[in-house]
Parts: C-alpha cells; structure tokens; sequence
C-alpha cells in the first residue's frame, strides 16, 4: 500500500492569533479516495499479512455505519481480496450508504444480532462454524490489532515541521496509540473520546503500551467532548463544525473529527495550551459517515 502525502493544512483565525496558537489540520482525508483517514494505515500491515499468509478473504466486523467497513471492502477490491463483513443488527429493507457501497465493493454482508454481537466468544465460534472453510484472515472490529497500530505508528512520518502537541479522536484508541508510539518524548499526544464510558480509551491505550512494552506518560485522554456518545448530534457541536467547514474549507464528520475539533476549540478557549503552542490535529477522515445523517 502506498501512502500519499496529504497536505498539512494552517489554520489561520482571528481566534488562533488572539490565543497566540498555531493550529494545523493534517488531511489524512485526502490520502485515498475511497480507504480514507486512518483506515488506510491500520489496514496496510494487515493486508500484507493477509497476502503473505496466502488467504483468499478477510473477514471483519462493524456497525452499520462504520468507516471500517466501508475501508475494508474498498481495500479488499483493491487488492484482489475476497471481504466478508460481520455486521451488527438486523439487515434495513434500504441499505444505508455505507452498506450500499461496502456491496458495490463486493463485501459480501453478514448480519448477527446485537446480542450475538456483543458476546465475542459465542460470535467467533458463530463465524468459524459459519465461514470456517473458507480459511479467511480474521481483522478485529475497526482494524484496531497490533498490525494496526503498527500502520499507524507511520502517520507522523511525513509532517513536515515540529510541533508540541498532536491531536486525533478515539473510537477504539488504537490510532492514538501508533501515534503516541511514533512522537518524540517532548512532544505530547492527546486523544479525543467520541464515546460516552468512564476511562474507557485510557484503559485501552494503556493496554496497548504494555503490549508494545512502552512505558510513555506523554500522553491524556480527554473524555469531555463525546456529546453523549455516537451520533448523538447537539446543535452545538453541528453548529461548530459548519461554521468550521465554511471559513478553512475542511470538511468535518460528525462522529470524530469534528468532536475533536471542537474540543481543542474549547481548549484554546480555556487557555490550557500556553502561547506560541504548536498543535497538530489529525484528520481521520470518516466522511462518508456523513452520508447516513444526510439522508
Ligand atoms: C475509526 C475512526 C477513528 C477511531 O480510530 P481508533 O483507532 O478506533 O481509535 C477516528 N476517526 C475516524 C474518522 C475514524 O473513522
């Protein structure tokens, strides 16, 4: 898989000047037009190991509006890969855009029930049992695996200039924790929980370093910005990011980058980074998400 460099795109506001900060959006958005944001990179090592394990199919899990989803079945039609995705809940009469295009994609769809879903013992023996035969190469719901973080530790690789702190939102965490694996000891990550659980992405970015035997502390997780959980739209956050939107032409998704958005807004506003700050916040993309609210 090929990374294109994406731009590092400044923000210029009358906001930033008066609050002495530089903020530059990296547009991960644009490395891809259908595997976009960091499902690129947490997909990369993981097909590769699908190729070198000579498997004919992957097979993976989401919900029904998962940029995961969407990013897999892409990436399996690009790289000649059979995709099977596990999907959560019942199947709609009318396929929502995600699932429309994960089809068209050739990702074969599989409904479990959200019961099933949650219990990931009987779910995994439900699929092996189901697709067993087809010796399929199993990728964990959002590509969140140590391949993945793997993929992720290479984001940071072609920002061009220095800076002190990085932003990015957390669903699973494993995206913020390649980050973190990958900055220097003087610079600072800071993940973004779209979820509304206590603690939640710290335990699990915590797990991660043990795994990869990191003993980082420059890092924190805000838990603030989640407005109640997935797609849970407050006017506020919706009003934020059209505004956002219209004066740096930077199109925002609904369920992460723009909550993180929103939350260094309102860092900045509070004062909780010092003057001449340089931060970084990396746009994951998920865009086509979007889709499913438009409708
Ligand atoms: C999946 C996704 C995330 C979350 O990534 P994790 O590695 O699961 O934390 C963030 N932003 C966007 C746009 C995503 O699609």
């Amino acid at each position: 898989m090929i990374h294109k460099i994406v731009p590092l795109q400044k923000i210029t506001s009358a906001f930033l000047t008066a609050h002495e900060i530089n903020l530059y959006v990296y547009r991960l958005d644009l490395n891809h037009a259908s595997i976009s944001g960091n499902k690129l990179y947490k997909l990369h090592y993981n097909i590769d190991a699908a190729k070198k394990e000579n498997k004919k199919t992957i097979l993976t899990f989401g919900g029904a509006f998962s940029n995961h989803i969407a990013a897999s079945a892409a990436a399996g039609k690009e790289y000649g890969l059979k995709t099977i995705g596990i999907i959560r809940g019942e199947e709609c009469q009318k396929l929502n855009p995600t699932l429309r295009f994960a089809k068209e994609q050739g990702m074969e769809l599989h409904y479990v029930s959200r019961m099933l879903y949650k219990n990931k013992n009987e779910l995994n023996e439900y699929i092996s049992n189901k697709f067993g035969e087809q010796n399929y190469y199993l990728i964990p719901e959002g590509g969140s695996n140590q391949l993945g973080i793997e993929g992720c530790k290479e984001i940071t690789k072609n920002i061009p200039i220095n800076f002190d702190s990085i932003c990015c939102a957390c669903g699973t965490g494993a995206t913020f924790t390649g980050i973190l694996l990958s900055i220097k000891t003087n610079q600072k990550a800071i993940g973004f929980q779209v979820l509304k659980a206590e603690n939640y992405i710290k335990n699990e970015v915590s797990t991660w370093l043990n795994q990869f035997s990191s003993a980082q502390k420059n890092w924190e997780i805000n838990d603030v910005y989640h407005f109640g959980g997935y797609a849970k739209l407050k006017t506020e956050l919706l009003n934020f990011i059209q505004v956002f939107e219209k004066e740096n032409d930077v199109p925002l998704d609904y369920i992460y980058t723009g909550k993180m958005m929103f939350g260094i807004y309102d860092l900045i506003k509070k004062g909780a980074f010092k003057k001449g700050h340089t931060i970084i916040a990396v746009h994951t993309g998920g865009l086509q998400g979007n889709l499913g609210f438009e409708n």
